[in-house]
């Protein structure tokens, strides 16, 4: 409005006729038509110079001219401060600034502040105050300071003044009210706030107090305490507010208002949600991040968070493209191209895992280059590329052996200085010979098993103490184990002792015997058994021996000949003494100490300790907490036992010792090696397993092409015996494919379709029952479920405790001879419900028969989980103190097993017959 000024009303303004306004105009040089025209500021500038040249020769110099603004700014301030000292020092405070900035801005530039216009209204008028006057400026702004110059104002200049004061005051009295309604504005905020305040603290307290008084019955007076505090509050906080608002800019009202808003919501659990909107909205459509915004945000929030997911998973592959943004998700601009290592064969689903693609998807590309394959089915190396290639990505041969080269760095890495060691022993010779009795007498002769109860435990291996040094058995006699590992590249014994009973001579199984030990390389020592029988001819031994090429010393060959006893013990020691000497020849050596390896020489899966192996250390020394490979499987030792049921806290160089802790059970002849860390064991376990794995299935996959080829091929010529082995020790396991399978001739194939350890369960029925199997058991048992099956399809299944008689039904079999053949029959089954102790026959089996009936004349097994712990006879069979001769089934009866005090309730006691049937393939 000032900016709008007639000449009319500049006239009123400063009092002078319109007339005299436009005269003076005119003679200034400014040519107006008429009072109603606009007069502009520069122009009242124009008029206000030329009337101080005209005027004010008294006070004002040329220069002054050009000053003149500045002045009446400077003037305008003071009187203002005098104003700040008459009223309420706070908002006069306030209205100071305000006059001068708004004055400045008025005669600079036209109005900013707008919708403050009230501080520009006296604005106009003093800058046109001077249009009047010569020096409106100087009294106005030094009454106090400057007298001089107010004494001479003329009535003119008065009024001039006086309307300035009155528009001051005016002005001062606007502003003030727009303070006071600011005021009461953020007054009303604060109290509204401070009452949400208070009502939340209310409810919290009543909430706390009716907490407490759950708790503790009287404690009400929590919200009487509470509810106090309520108007306490607000009072000393409400001046706050308003005052905190004042002293800034007018916008800055609005702004405090919002921070004090803000604080409303701040100083309650909303922060967090404040935040995360405000970081929402920062991040809310820019998932692409340019490099540049990344690392403002990793200098805004600091490290990135591990927020795993997706994103984790990006940076963890390094592909993608990510990149090194640790924040931004950014959509890969090419496609990532992966590179696939691929071995000999691959199953679908480990393809897809290495593609980072959905197992179906892999199976559709696959189908629509003409394979059919499911997801767990092995794809050989050549399909395996191409689908990789035609995927996008790009396929590598595997190394298959990364992991062993880096197993077998770190066995290296320890070499200690090698010391004597002691001998590993194998017992061989024909059956029936005295190997088990040898055996047995040097166990239970030998071992000091005093602690222990006098059992020694059966782990597969045992060693014996000797004034000579230590001596080791590998406590599983038989051909078939000891080939069966060397089969496996595993060297494990160092001398064999040959049994041959000197009342019987050399037998087929002598010789063959010989033979192994020689293909070995190993020294052996022969140990005339038996005698103490008095046809024992221990002379034709050595030299029916002697077509063996086996000389005898007192012959002039390099063969110790031992005259031995298992029954008396006769000459066991001169035995050991030889086995000892041959030792040293021999000069056995190994690295006692360091990190062990070694070979598994049995395994087992036991149902309380888990996964059993007895391992012999071959190198160092195994101790207890070593993480350690075991074939295909790993693990930390958890504990280890001896053969006397003992825990030693190592074992060293040829000492066998059964170990716990591993993750399954590996294979006999299995080679282990102690590794420093876990993760290396578990990767070479799963590397060797997958590789296992891989030629299993290709291999199974070829045996059935196989199988379809001969039968079209021969027609009924070649007949196929599938068989279904289980077993109770992994030794046995292996021993039985290998010799079962090695008896496949022209007109039959022996196929071992599964083999494994423990009893006969319903998933090998099943695959007997497909592939119309017979199922062996070696020392074990079908289970009730697995009975059925077998049962009611009619499977085959043939219980053996003599690898012998195995493989000799089945090479009789094999070999076409169809004749008569003994075969064992269970006639019955007494569970075991309860043991007594008698003294006359030990311990004595409280039992019930569940099936058939058991005979005192026939022979009986004991056995525990499905597995054979004991073979022997019945000492006593009784009824009511009275002894029978046989129960039927559902009665009880109490049952002695001869030489057998180990029975324990829940085993199961079986009565068997031996009875001759005609031969069927
Ligand atoms: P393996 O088949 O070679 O393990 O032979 P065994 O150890 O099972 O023995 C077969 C039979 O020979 C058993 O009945 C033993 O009691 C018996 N026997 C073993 N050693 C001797 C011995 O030194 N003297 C006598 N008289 N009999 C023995």
């Amino acid at each position: 409005m000032s900016q709008q000024t007639t000449i009319r009303k500049l006239a009123e303004l400063v009092n002078t006729p319109v007339e005299k306004l436009l005269e003076q105009l005119a003679t200034a040089g400014m040519k107006f038509s008429g009072p109603d025209q606009v007069v502009t500021s520069t122009e009242k500038m124009k008029l206000l110079g030329f009337l101080r040249r005209t005027h004010g020769k008294s006070e004002a110099s040329a220069e002054s001219v050009g000053e003149a603004p500045k002045k009446i700014t400077l003037n305008r301030r003071k009187v203002e401060e005098v104003t700040v000292s008459a009223g309420r020092s706070k908002t006069t405070v306030n209205v100071e600034v305000r006059q001068k900035r708004t004055y400045v801005k008025a005669a600079e530039a036209e109005a900013p502040e707008a919708p403050r216009a009230a501080p520009a209204a006296p604005a106009a008028p003093v800058a046109e105050a001077p249009v009047a006057p010569a020096a409106p400026v100087a009294p106005v702004a030094a009454p106090p300071r400057n007298p001089a110059p107010a004494a001479p104002i003329d009535p003119e200049r008065a009024e001039i003044l006086r309307k300035l004061e009155a528009s001051r005051a005016r002005n001062l009295a606007e502003q003030q009210a727009l303070a006071e309604v600011d005021r009461k504005r953020a007054e009303e905020n604060e109290r509204k706030r401070q009452e949400a305040q208070a009502e939340r603290d209310r409810v919290e307290a009543e909430r706390k107090a009716a907490e407490a008084a759950a708790r503790s019955g009287g404690a009400t007076a929590d919200a009487g305490s509470a509810a106090p505090a309520r108007p306490a509050r607000p009072a000393p906080a409400a001046p706050r507010a308003p005052v905190a608002a004042r002293p800034a800019a007018p916008r800055a009202d609005d702004r405090n208002n919002n921070a004090a808003r803000h604080k409303t919501r701040g100083s309650h659990a909303m922060v967090a949600g404040v935040e995360d909107d405000d970081a929402t909205k920062r991040f809310a459509g820019q998932l692409h991040l340019s490099a540049a915004d990344r690392a403002r945000r990793s200098n805004v929030r600091g490290k990135p968070k591990p927020t795993g997911g997706r994103r984790g998973f990006e940076q963890q592959r390094g592909g993608g493209g990510g990149g090194s943004g640790p924040h931004g998700f950014e959509r890969p601009t090419a496609p990532v191209v992966r590179e696939i290592a691929i071995g000999e064969t691959i199953t679908v689903a480990d393809l897809a895992q290495k593609l980072a693609l959905k197992g179906g998807d892999v199976v559709k590309a696959l189908f629509k280059m003409g394979v059919m394959a499911t997801i767990t089915q092995s794809i050989d190396h050549d399909t395996a590329v191409l689908i990789t290639e035609e995927l996008g990505h790009k396929a590598v041969r595997a190394d298959s052996n990364d992991f062993e080269d880096a197993l077998l760095a770190h066995s290296e890495e320890v070499q200690g200085e090698a010391r004597p060691r002691p001998p590993v022993v194998t017992i061989m010779g024909h059956v029936d010979h005295g190997k088990t009795s040898l055996l047995d007498y040097i166990r239970r002769t030998k071992i000091a098993s005093g602690e222990a109860g006098g059992i020694t435990q059966h782990i597969g291996a045992y060693h014996v103490e000797t004034p000579k040094g230590v001596i080791s058995f590998l406590d599983t006699p038989g051909h078939a184990a000891f080939t069966s590992m060397r089969a496996r590249g595993a060297k494990l014994t160092d001398i064999v002792v040959l049994v041959v009973a000197a009342d019987d001579g050399v037998m087929p199984q002598t010789k063959e015997a010989v033979q192994h030990a020689k293909a070995a390389g190993v020294p052996l020592i022969v140990a005339v058994n038996k005698m103490d029988k008095s046809d024992a001819d221990p002379l034709r031994v050595k030299n029916e021996l002697l077509s063996q090429d086996v000389v005898a010393e007192e012959f002039g060959g390099d063969t110790q000949f031992v005259e031995v006893s298992a029954k008396t013990g006769l000459g066991i020691d001169t035995l050991l003494d030889a086995i000892s000497l041959q030792a040293e020849v021999l000069e056995l050596k190994a690295v006692p100490d360091g990190r062990a390896s070694g070979t598994v020489i049995e395994s087992s899966l036991d149902k309380g300790r888990g996964p059993v192996a007895t391992v012999l250390v071959q190198q160092g020394q195994l101790k207890k907490g070593d993480y350690l490979v075991c074939g295909i499987q790993y693990g930390r030792v958890r504990a280890l036992f001896d053969e006397t049921g003992k825990q030693p806290d190592f074992a060293g160089p040829s000492i066998p010792v059964q170990v716990l802790g591993l993750s399954g059970v590996p294979d006999a002849g299995d080679d282990f090696v102690v590794v420093e860390d876990e993760r290396l064991a578990k990767d070479v376990a799963q590397q060797r397993e997958a590789k296992r794995r891989e030629t299993r299935l290709v291999s199974s996959a070829g045996n059935r092409m196989e199988d379809i080829l001969a039968q079209m091929g021969k027609g009924e010529g070649q007949q196929v015996l599938n068989l279904v082995i289980k077993a109770d020790v992994q030794g046995s396991v292996q021993a039985l494919s290998q010799a079962l399978v090695a008896l496949s001739n022209d007109d039959i194939r022996i196929n071992v379709i599964h083999a494994g350890v423990g009893g006969i369960t319903e998933s090998d029925a099943n695959s007997a029952v497909a592939s119309k199997a017979t199922v062996i058991g070696f020392n074990v048992r079908a289970d009730a479920s697995a009975r059925k099956i077998i049962e009611a399809n009619g499977v085959d299944l043939r219980y053996f405790s003599i690898i012998y008689d195995v493989i000799d039904q089945v090479k009789q079999v094999a070999s076409g001879l169809l004749g008569v053949e003994i075969r064992e029959e269970i006639i019955g089954i007494a569970e075991v419900r309860d043991v007594f102790r008698s003294s006359k026959f030990g311990a004595v089996a409280g039992c019930m028969i569940v099936e058939g009936v058991v005979k005192r004349s026939k022979p009986i097994r004991v056995l525990r989980d499905s597995v054979v712990v004991f073979e022997g006879e019945l000492e006593s069979l009784r009824r009511f103190k009275e002894n029978v001769e046989e129960v039927r089934n559902g009665t009880e009866c109490g049952i002695g097993v001869k030489a057998y005090n180990d029975v324990k309730v829940g085993d199961q006691i079986e009565c068997f017959e031996r009875i001759e049937v005609p031969r069927t393939l």
